[in-house]
């Protein structure tokens, strides 16, 4: 058993198995893993071609940029105001519509994306020079680098790394002194975790962490961030939205649940955004 990633504890408690895959919990700090970690392989297959099929972006490409951008906003508005010739960084910045609501607010927006389908689409947008395909450790910028950033957002992105604290390092490194790291990821000691327990809609096969906020901010603090504050993540949904993610990723009751709700209501009212708490936290660290 690999030593814990937070406390370095190697005691680690079964939870349950899904898809063949173990997924097991810390008794020091509750971190939850999947251990062994699946292979390049496995993942490697779910993070192909149709990864972004699970956003609707082919059928309903405007509703979901509007609903991604308004996620994004409350993130950035938790966040210092942006001054001049500040620079944010987003890690898995897929399509590059953080970076759109980022440029808006006043940043120089840069991103990291491991598809080649993200990254050819936020060179399109920002220019070549504001995107790496690739992993954080590799990561290079023409007019960026270590030191340089006043932001560094991770939406989505830290319960899919094979090495958090060492990731986390790499974010310390890139940001400026007094700089900011925003990071969404699911809670695990969120109430949608402890109502829906092993059918917890965040646990798949490619979330390899599952942190809660104690965890989280252990492991920042030991990397070298003076400060976190925690957040509920309030996502921009519709309906429709919510019911195509549980066709894509079937869950055993809510998916006749979500069938029944747009079943149901009516058109207007499933197109509709609201927010919604969907069991992810929004951790906001300074350096
Ligand atoms: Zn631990």
């Amino acid at each position: 058993m690999i030593a814990c990633e937070v406390c370095a504890s190697s005691q680690f408690r079964p939870m349950f198995d899904k898809a063949e895959h173990h997924f097991v919990r810390c008794d020091g700090c509750g971190l939850e893993r999947i251990s062994p970690q699946p292979s390049d392989d496995t993942l490697a297959k779910i993070y192909g071609a149709h990864y972004y099929d699970a956003w609707g972006l082919h059928d309903n490409e405007a509703t979901v940029a509007n609903l991604k951008r308004g996620t994004f906003k409350f993130v950035l508005g938790k966040l210092p105001a942006a001054q001049p010739g500040d620079k944010l960084l987003d890690c898995g910045a897929a399509t590059g519509f953080l970076l759109e609501v980022a440029r808006d607010l006043g940043y120089q927006p840069y991103g990291l994306e491991l598809s080649e389908f993200g990254a050819q689409a936020i060179a399109t947008k920002f220019g070549p020079d504001r995107v790496f395909c690739g992993e954080l450790a590799d990561a290079r910028f023409a007019d960026a680098g270590a030191g340089d950033f006043a932001v560094i957002t991770m939406c989505d992105y830290i319960e899919h790394v094979r090495d958090p604290r060492r990731t986390l390092e790499l974010a310390r490194k890139l940001l400026r002194p007094g700089g900011v790291l925003a990071i969404t990821t699911p809670d695990a000691g969120s109430p949608s975790r402890r109502v829906l327990r092993t059918g917890w809609t965040h646990y798949k096969v490619e979330h390899l962490f599952y942190f809660n906020q104690q965890n989280l901010r252990r492991l920042l603090t030991d990397v070298g961030f003076a400060s976190v504050d925690f957040h509920t993540l309030w996502k921009s949904l519709t309906l429709d939205y919510i019911g195509h993610q549980f066709e894509v990723y079937p869950h055993p009751a809510l998916t006749k649940v979500a069938r029944a709700v747009t079943r149901v209501a009516p058109a207007a009212v499933r197109a509709f955004p609201l927010p919604f708490s969907t069991g992810e936290l929004l951790a906001v660290a300074r350096l």
